[in-house]
């Protein structure tokens, strides 16, 4: 079976760690990063999705909420399946062979280096087809029942020879995804690697560069496809900021959670949207149940609200805020073709270097973690200076 890809859009956090890999910032996990690699591919291209199928190997441990958050963000009918995979480069691009035109892709890597990755299966310019599966079990990682983390059974050697060397096998790779660019080298001399992904987001990474055999490599495991001609990819790499070690609070503290109020707000929160009366016009930025200028009462419809914003006024809080990793920067910002203002965390740049006036986008963050539970809203993200 040969899959047409119709876009690719790929993401980078804007943040390195001290080894140079991206990390994700404070307000991202895996259901940010894959709203932010699909919104790359534009509304255009969102508008033929008909289904959704997440791979990562690191879920979020509230995972459950990802459909209803990723279709609100990126505006698609609440209705699409989504489908939820746990698997690393072999079983992203074991999703893309099997994907019928309209099925989105998203790969998620949201451990160093983290990354994302985002394919439209569909009428385009780049196919790929199924070369080879080979699988072999070295289970170097593990994670009992009741382990909060992986077991490494660290063995680099058996790693290597029995497990990644078969899983190559003697194919003529021309790219890697999923082993560091190192190993590549080494094993596969000749061949390219993805060097900013390792997991589920490699395989589409590759697919925006690298025509000819790709192969998807974790452990023994190796998916390899055919890849040829191409496609527009949209690539968003900020220029990273130094992450600090640790965006853990200086003191944590449990903040308070109303699932009644999550749950009114969502749509409006999520999706991005303003309540417009129908009787007089007026916006509301949050929607209210009563218009603040005919004094309707349930007269708001929601309507979605664009994405770029300026900074209208700026604050940086330096003291320690219980819950909150610190400094951090609040804007009031002016969302563009309205007069709404909305207050906003300022994210994916250091604390205090927002000004007023700097241009940006509002973009799907997990603004805060209310008794475990992620609450998900938009941040301004300032436009990246050139
Ligand atoms: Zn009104």
């Amino acid at each position: 079976m040969i899959v047409q890809i119709a876009a690719l859009s790929t993401y980078l956090p804007a943040w390195a760690d001290a080894r140079g890999h991206r990390v994700p910032g404070p307000d991202e996990d895996v259901t940010t990063l894959a709203v932010a690699a699909a919104t790359g591919l534009g509304a255009d291209a969102l508008a033929t999705v008909d289904r959704i199928v997440l791979v990562t190997r690191r879920p979020d441990a509230t995972l459950g909420t990802f459909p209803e958050i990723v279709l609100q963000a990126l505006g698609l009918d609440p209705g699409t399946p989504v489908e939820e995979r746990l698997g690393g480069a072999p079983a992203t691009l074991d999703a893309l062979l099997s994907a019928a035109p309209g099925t989105l892709v998203i790969g998620v890597d949201p451990q160093a280096p983290a990354a994302a990755g985002a394919a439209l299966a569909g009428p385009g310019g780049l196919s790929i087809e199924r070369a080879d599966t080979v699988r072999h079990s070295v289970p170097v990682r593990s994670r009992a029942a009741g382990d909060t983390a992986d077991r490494v059974y660290d063995d680099p050697r058996l790693l290597r020879e029995r497990g990644w060397k078969r899983a190559l096998g003697g194919a003529d790779a021309t790219v890697v995804a999923g082993l560091p660019v190192r190993d590549v080298g080494k094993l596969v001399p000749g061949a390219d690697a993805v060097a900013e992904a390792v997991e589920a987001a490699a395989p589409i990474l590759a697919l925006a560069h690298h025509p000819g055999l790709l192969v998807a490599v974790e452990n023994g495991h190796s998916v390899s496809a055919q890849v040829t001609g191409s496609v527009p990819c949209a690539a968003t790499a900020r220029t990273p900021n130094p992450a600090p070690p640790t965006w853990e609070p200086r003191t944590p503290a449990e903040i308070p959670a109303s699932l009644a109020s999550y749950e009114r707000a969502l749509e409006a929160k999520v999706g991005w949207k303003a309540g417009e009366c129908r009787e007089c016009g007026e916006r509301s930025l949050p929607p209210r149940a009563r218009c603040l200028s005919c004094g309707g009462m349930e007269t708001q419809d929601l309507v979605a609200l664009p994405r770029s914003a300026a900074v209208y006024s700026v604050v940086t809080v330096r003291a320690p805020v219980p819950g909150k990793h610190g400094p951090y920067s609040l804007a009031v910002v002016d969302i563009a073709g309205t007069s709404l203002r909305t207050l906003a965390a300022v994210t994916d740049a250091e604390a205090g270097t927002a000004r007023i006036g700097d241009p940006g986008a509002l973009v799907l963050r997990r603004v805060a973690v209310r008794a475990g539970i992620p609450d998900y809203g938009y941040a301004f993200q300032p436009e990246e200076q050139s």
